[in-house]
């Protein structure tokens, strides 16, 4: 299967040549057609299968079918994502794919300057990428009139129904034309993301691809056992042993981001923090230093690195694994991409094997275990660590039955570990 076949014009079809797409990928595959004859879609698809060429590539193909008008331009085509990063990226792709034609876009997000995206929308756009926060602060002063707007993107869905988006996105969509088209893609089918759908889209298409992960994808995992306190020193050898250049490190919690890149700075390995409590200038700072090489190890939390597309990405580690196993998949989904090799290796302490296996069981495989020589896991640890602090009871159905849950751990008459959560 060729690009050529897909109905797009000869602008279009040089913009992906000018990237060096070869073929495209299964989501592109299914989604252009479609979307090009008008159809609504519900696509299942994570980043790094090529979902933003799927469905940037046929909007592009729509808008140019229509006359361009003349003065300033109707926003026609509306992509919400749930973060300033993805709406980075996709207003990027948009110009890449674009950029053989006569078509403006712009990008709106919260955390900067609002006049700039003033002047930017009054000159008059095409699409506009956007947060839905700052969308709606656009709209409510009138800078932008989105009555006019044919196409209507939710990108990531499942994230923004996460991060407490739906209210605003509902609040968007009812500025917008009732007949329109409309894209609905998700990492996950979730039965709140089929409930969402059914509100916002028309008789979908439902497309559906393999996740980043599967068996055909060049992702290695491993997980090395450690103990949590000992973590950060098997990190930096692994760094420094593997001459590692570009790592993504994933830590659970926004606290945890940048006092880890400092310790590994002062271990002497350069390194970036990127979260939702960093301003918008010292995310993109830390971005564009890992990006360019500058920076060989960046620190994120899930939220902040959702949909980041680092190209070639060799190395994800998980320092921490996730709560919820889907994040998992999120995380390794940056590394080996677009057939790409990568590396995703996880950091699991003895508190952390019920992760792992709901991981395991997610994905349905056993991920191969590792073990360092020197960083053993600590048997009195995994077996006689006694929660000491900050209990929480969990009362059972009789209210007699309770669980204590042990935020808190030390060794039996030893020095306190360190909170299984937080470094
Ligand atoms: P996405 O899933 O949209 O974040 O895309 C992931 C990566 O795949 C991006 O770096 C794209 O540039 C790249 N990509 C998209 N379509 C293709 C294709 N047909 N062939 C090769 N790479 C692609």
């Amino acid at each position: 299967m060729s690009f050529d076949t897909l109905g797009l014009r000869p602008e279009l079809l040089r913009a992906v040549a000018d990237e060096g797409y070869a073929r495209p990928t299964p989501i592109q595959i299914q989604a252009i057609p479609v979307i090009l004859q008008g159809g609504d879609v519900m696509a299942g698809a994570q980043t790094g299968t090529g979902k933003t060429a799927g469905f940037a590539l046929p909007i592009l193909e729509r808008l140019m079918a229509q006359p361009l008008v003349e003065g300033k331009r109707p926003v026609r085509a509306l992509v919400l994502t749930p973060t300033r990063e993805l709406a980075v990226q996709v207003g990027e792709s948009m110009r890449v794919y674009g950029k053989h034609l006569p078509l403006r876009s712009t990008v709106v997000y919260g955390g900067v300057n609002i006049n700039p995206q003033i002047e930017e929308l009054r000159r008059g756009v095409d699409v506009i990428v956007a947060t839905p926060g700052r969308l709606l602060d656009h709209a409510e002063q009138k800078h932008v009139d989105l009555s006019k707007v044919q196409v209507l993107v939710l990108d990531e869905a499942d994230r923004m129904l996460d991060m407490g988006f739906i209210p605003d996105v509902r609040r968007i969509i009812r500025l917008l034309p009732k007949q329109r088209q409309n894209l609905l893609f998700s990492a996950t089918l979730s039965v709140e993301i089929r409930m969402l759908a059914h509100d916002f889209l028309r008789q979908p298409v439902m497309i559906q691809v393999a996740p980043q992960f599967s068996a055909a994808e060049p992702i290695r995992q491993a997980v090395y056992m450690v103990d949590r306190s000992r973590k950060r020193e098997l990190l930096v050898n692994l760094i420094k042993a593997g001459n590692w250049r570009q790592v993504l490190v994933f830590v659970n919690m926004k606290v945890d981001c940048s006092s880890l890149a400092k310790q590994l700075e002062r271990a002497g390995v350069l390194s970036g923090a990127i979260h939702g409590d960093r301003t918008q200038e010292k995310r993109t700072k830390a971005l564009e230093g890992f990006k360019q090489g500058r920076i060989p190890v960046l620190v994120a939390t899930d939220i902040a690195s959702r949909g980041l597309d680092i190209d070639q990405l060799p190395h994800v580690v998980n320092f921490e694994l996730p709560q919820s196993p889907e994040d998992y998949i999120h995380r390794i989904g940056r590394t080996g991409r677009a057939g790409n090799p990568g590396e995703a290796i996880s950091l699991v302490s003895p508190a952390e094997e019920v992760l792992l296996g709901n991981i395991q069981r997610l994905i349905g495989q056993e991920i191969p275990r590792l073990i360092a020589t020197g960083f053993e896991t600590d048997p009195r640890i995994s077996h006689r660590a006694i929660p000491t602090r900050a209990r929480i009871r969990i009362a059972g159905p009789t209210g007699e039955e309770s669980a204590e849950v042990a935020t808190h751990w030390s060794r039996p008459g030893g020095e306190p570990e360190q909170n299984p959560g937080s470094t």
